[in-house]
């Protein structure tokens, strides 16, 4: 069901709302709306309310959340720099204190991904992206043509500039990490509820995650709290790779992997009225962790869109098909290219990109993998 929100202007003034006009709108809508080529809004130049003609009154409607459409897909890892240290990051401390030294001028990023004839959703990660230089008008620059998704600790003051300057129309959603010991070790707190909430009044879709460290779902009530305040909820992700000498996700006790699975459900039944009006679910999508607990699912050999849908991109622009295994050009010198037809899986595992754009395993290997877990869990 598509929801419609009215804005009306004369003039460039606008009108004030009735509570009769919604309903009146969408009739009109239904009859004269026209997809404009992003397929999320319309004009109206002249429509007729309760009988009262209102001539020269523009109407603009958008469909909040529900169309975003695009050719592919990428995971483009902006930079490697950050401000954090989290002791689970992918990254060790060298890397993520690098100076930050962009490939290319954001006009030329622009070119880069307008010049390939498609359109673009973009997953900006890092690092962190909003370090970027002039992070804001990249952003603003590529959602004129493509759209994005970020992932971010919500640190910087230039989410309030993003906030202005940026429709939330052209961007699928922002993973806002939570990162609760290494905020407090920063003294980051504020800035991140201030951002956050600036963000979700602006009609951005926007996720609170935390990282799943023993340490923070000991403390998962004490998230909730701080996160009320501003209407938002904390979503347990999952922990992968090694942390205090342990590797994760088998690592986790039995009642560690209960309160996930309490907190998981928690925070589905607390977004669920945010997705429920997205044609699609985030790429990013933490709130199917629950079934990650035992480690991943094995792809290996399943039919995949990564390399024709989707793509991995490094800072300097080459471009692979997940992890580092086929190479597809680089976006920066035009030499970029794409499969005809989705290919067998023969990359390492790149999270919830595999789960969206792999086939179905075949029922013997689901099977297989349910057996697996259920013995580990009865053996904890
Ligand atoms: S905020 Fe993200 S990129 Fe930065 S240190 Fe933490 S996990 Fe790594
Ligand atoms: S690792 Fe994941 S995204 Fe890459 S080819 Fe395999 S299933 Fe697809």
């Amino acid at each position: 069901m598509v929801q419609m929100h009215a804005a009306i202007q004369t003039a460039g003034q606008a009108i004030p709302s009735r509570p009769d006009w919604r309903l009146s709108l969408a009739a009109v809508a239904r009859v004269s709306r026209q997809r404009g080529r992003q397929g999320t809004s319309a004009h109206l130049a002249i429509i007729s309310l309760d009988g009262d003609e209102q001539r020269g009154v523009e109407l603009q409607l958008s469909e909040r959340g529900t169309t975003m459409k695009y050719d592919v897909e990428a995971d483009w890892q902006l930079l490697n720099t950050c401000n954090y240290r989290c002791p689970y990051c992918f990254f060790d401390n060298d890397t993520l204190g690098e100076k930050i030294k962009p490939a290319a001028s954001n006009e030329a990023w622009q070119h880069a991904f307008d010049r390939s004839g498609l359109t673009w959703l973009l997953h900006m990660t890092g690092g962190e992206p909003s370090v970027y230089p002039d992070f804001v008008d990249l952003c603003a620059r590529l959602t004129g043509r493509h759209l994005l998704s970020i992932n971010s600790n919500m640190t910087y003051k230039s989410w309030q500039d993003f906030a202005r300057r940026i429709s939330p129309r052209r961007v699928s959603f922002i993973n806002a990490g939570f990162h609760l010991a290494e905020r407090e070790r920063k003294n980051g707190l504020k800035p991140y509820l201030d951002n956050v909430e600036t963000l979700r009044e602006a009609g951005f879709q926007i996720m609170s995650s935390l990282v799943a460290t023993p340490e923070a779902l000991a403390r998962f009530e004490e998230a909730i709290d701080l996160l009320a305040p501003i209407g938002m909820f904390p979503i347990p992700k999952v922990l992968r790779g090694h942390h205090e000498g342990k590797s994760y996700p088998g690592a986790y006790t039995s009642t560690e992997r209960r309160a996930f699975r309490h907190y998981n459900e928690a925070a589905r039944a607390f977004y669920a009225p945010a997705l429920k009006d997205r044609d699609e679910r985030p790429t990013v999508d933490m709130f199917g962790d629950d079934r990650m607990l035992h480690g991943t699912p094995n792809y290996d050999g399943l039919r995949c869109g990564a390399g024709r849908l989707f793509f991995k991109i490094e800072p300097n622009g080459d471009v692979f098909r997940c992890g580092n295994s086929r190479a597809y050009g680089n976006l920066l010198d035009g030499t970029f290219w794409r499969e005809d037809r989705a290919e067998p899986c023969d990359s390492v595992h790149c999270y919830y990109f595999c789960e969206k754009y792999s086939e179905r395993p075949p029922l013997s290997r689901r099977l297989h993998r349910l057996a697996r877990t259920t013995v580990r869990e009865v053996l904890r």
